[in-house]
């Protein structure tokens, strides 16, 4: 099992650890490593895999981390490029993020939420699926009246909220609990497979509530502004609005 770092310190960028398991990998993809803890995200919810590197404290060697991905209590990093030989069992590494790429990733998941939480108090709308890059995302809503007077609305009201400064919180809630949270139920929480005890949480203080399990930056003020660069009818109901981070956040 590894200790998963991000899920309660999105901060984290860099931690010492030991290589659990390695191998060189299927054909195409690049060397497989767990280790005992790490800061990489996983992967899931829109919010694509750190990148970043490991560094081996005894002799200085340098892997590049191309991706990395949850296997049952595990997450696996891939190294680059194929065929490369990856560290052994019991080495100790030094792991660190693309600390820039996952910062940008951060206030662009947080700058979705506070979206999704203005979108569902002004019109009532609900999430039906996402997606992000680093500084881009889209997001799509059941949301048959949007058109553009309102995406200028929406965008106006977003970055008000932005500009509040409201906190995030992270909390982890037993499944019970979760559920009776109407503002969960309303995302996709509902959705959970039924196994599942625990469910993360995590509300922009005032706006929105969702289950979740990407990283956040801590404060809205951080994501800065953002912009609405499009929107798409998907069906007579689904709608898709694309934003960016449009400045401000930290430098
Ligand atoms: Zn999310």
């Amino acid at each position: 099992m590894t200790d998963a770092i991000c899920y309660r310190d999105s901060y984290a960028s860099r931690v010492d650890a030991t290589v659990v398991a390695s191998e060189l990998g299927a054909a195409g993809g690049g060397p497989l490593v767990v280790l005992d803890r790490t800061v990489f995200y996983p992967g899931g919810g829109g919010q694509p895999a750190d990148r970043g590197v490991l560094l081996r404290a005894a002799d200085g060697r340098r892997w590049q981390v191309r991706a990395a991905r949850k296997d049952g209590n595990e997450i696996v990093h891939e190294l680059e490029p194929a065929g490369v030989e990856p560290p052994r069992p019991g080495d100790r590494i030094e792991v660190d993020l693309d600390w820039a790429r996952r910062l940008l990733l951060m206030r662009t998941h947080t700058a979705l939420h506070a979206l999704c939480g203005v979108v569902w108090r002004d019109y009532g709308a609900q999430v039906t699926g996402g997606n992000m890059e680093p500084g881009t995302a889209r997001m799509d809503f059941e949301f048959e009246r949007m058109n553009a007077d309102l995406v200028d609305a929406i965008e106006a009201a977003v970055n008000t909220e932005l500009e509040l400064g409201r906190e995030i919180r992270v909390n982890v809630l037993p499944r019970d609990e979760a559920f009776a949270i109407p503002d969960l139920i309303r995302t996709k929480v509902n959705l959970l497979p039924p196994g599942i005890a625990e469910i993360r949480t995590v509300e922009i203080v005032g706006l929105d509530l969702q289950a979740d399990g990407g990283t956040h930056v801590a404060n809205t003020s951080e994501v800065g502004r953002i912009q609405v660069t499009g929107y798409e009818s998907k069906g007579r109901i689904n709608k898709r609005i694309r934003i960016a981070l449009a400045g401000g956040g930290p430098a």
